[in-house]
């Protein structure tokens, strides 16, 4: 077959705008490939607590922590225990570490006031019953709650082994003192707990109970990071966590 001058010009011309088309496509891969590798991944967060029994001992009858969070956060005060709702409150060490007890301890720690709160556990046994995706762990290991998704349905309380969640059986609003505008107040027949001050991490504020404690009794921080102060303070000090037994992987650390 006798191939024109024509058929060569059409046949070759094709063929270099194949292989420019390709090396275009390659350059394109090329760079994209340059840049996922040049993008480092994110590094992983977990937020974390330790609270210094030693400390938080020195202010004997000390409730600075729960009045932050509960102004900070519209937590309303029934002045009836059966209708309390809790981010932090306290109860004595021998209840809250009954298995830590000694003759000795009693002696040392005895009817102390311990801090306590939502774990933001590794493993929540909260999260996973809730019929209406309401309560969820976050990638930071926050587990946080959509108020208004909540149908008040309670299975997140039953499940939790550490009584951190609460129920509104009353509309919560005529019970706050004063209202912060910062955060959502909630509606009669929604449960609710500790955010570990999600809202204040998002800009960069360390939580209200941390910041109010005068002792300096409570460290916040990145469990991730081997040296952030957190670490530091769980590499060279005795820690329990509550009821670790249970694999729940709680994230709120007790030096003794
Ligand atoms: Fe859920 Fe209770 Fe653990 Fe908090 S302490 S994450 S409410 S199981």
């Amino acid at each position: 077959m006798k191939i024109t001058r024509k058929d060569f010009l059409r046949v070759s011309g094709l063929g270099l705008l194949a292989l420019a088309g390709k090396k275009a496509v390659r350059a394109v891969a090329d760079r994209s490939i340059v840049r996922v590798a040049s993008t480092p991944p994110p590094k992983p967060v977990r937020w974390g607590m330790a609270i210094d029994l030693q400390k938080c001992r020195k202010n004997d009858g000390c409730e600075r922590c729960i009045k932050a969070c509960d102004s900070t956060h519209n937590v309303p005060q029934f002045g009836d225990h059966a209708h309390e709702i809790k981010w932090i409150w306290k109860e004595p060490f021998n209840n809250v570490f009954p298995a830590a007890q000694t003759d000795y301890t009693r002696q040392f720690f005895g009817d102390l006031p311990v801090m306590l709160a939502c774990n933001h556990c590794a493993d929540p046994p909260c999260t996973g019953v809730c019929p209406v995706d309401a309560t969820w762990r976050r990638d930071n290991g926050v587990v946080t709650i959509d108020f208004h998704r909540c149908i008040g349905c309670r299975y997140c309380m039953a499940a939790c082994p550490y009584g951190a969640r609460s129920f509104n059986w009353q509309d919560p609003r005529p019970a706050i003192a004063t209202i912060n505008p910062d955060f959502p107040t909630r509606t009669k027949g929604v449960v609710e707990k500790c955010n570990f001050c999600e809202e204040r991490l998002a800009k960069g504020q360390g939580p209200a109970c941390v910041e109010s404690c005068e002792e300096k009794a409570l460290v916040f921080g990145d469990l991730e990071q081997p040296d952030s102060e957190i670490r530091q303070l769980l590499r060279s000090r005795f820690a329990m966590r509550r009821k670790a037994e249970l694999g729940t992987g709680p994230a709120v650390y007790y030096i003794v």
